[in-house]
């Protein structure tokens, strides 16, 4: 479907901010980042089966200052904490953080001293997903709803305030419910075609 037969006039309205949290959501580009083996789902899902492509975030970036997105693929070991958090304020803003699975989220199962219980220690996050590991759609929903969150993001203090002010949030609708294919209306049997049918 071209943009074309979205517009057929050839006006699109909308405002700065709009446009400007679209690009932004439209491009997010994941750092290269994976500590354990959620990082096994993480590149899963960059993989052709579930093509992270199509929402224009398939590079992978080896440099953080080409990045904006941080996924925390696994448990933050206190010796990789200083070095997650180089790497988060190498990053340009503005950036995002999502917690990838229970061990970056809450430490998980290992409650003990050489594991970070949540990476929120560290760095700020945007997204905490559960699950151990969570499968590819789970990080992709997780991925969905933080373009969800940019749409939302305002340009400006003068916005900020307005934003603060107003109470809004952003509802976190999962992916299966607002993508899911909607349901063919069927027409409504004729009295012929129940007469003949009974
Ligand atoms: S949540 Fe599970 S799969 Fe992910 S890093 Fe922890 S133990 Fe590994």
């Amino acid at each position: 479907m071209g943009l074309e037969e979205n517009l057929p006039s050839g006006v699109l309205l909308t405002s700065v901010e709009k446009l400007v949290n679209w690009t932004r959501k439209s491009s997010l580009w994941p750092a290269t980042f994976g500590l354990a083996c959620c990082a096994i789902e993480m590149m899963t899902t960059g993989a052709p089966r579930y093509d992270l492509a199509r929402f224009g975030m398939e590079v992978f970036r080896a440099s953080p200052r080409q990045a904006d997105l941080m996924i925390v693929a696994g448990r933050v070991s206190n010796k990789m904490a200083p070095v997650l958090r180089q790497i988060y304020d190498q990053m340009p803003e503005p950036r995002w953080v999502l917690a990838m699975g229970v061990c970056a989220s809450s430490g998980g199962m290992f409650n003990n001293y050489a594991i970070v219980q949540g990476v929120d220690h560290v760095v700020p996050v945007d997204m905490y997903l559960p699950g151990c590991p969570p499968r590819p759609e789970m990080l992709m929903d997780a991925i969905l709803k933080i373009h969800a969150k940019i749409m939302d993001e305002p340009l400006g203090a003068k916005r900020a305030t307005e934003l603060a002010e107003s109470g809004y949030k952003t509802p976190m609708i999962p992916s299966s419910v607002k993508y899911a294919p909607k349901a063919k209306k069927t027409a409504p049997k004729s009295a012929d075609t129940i007469e003949a049918t009974s």
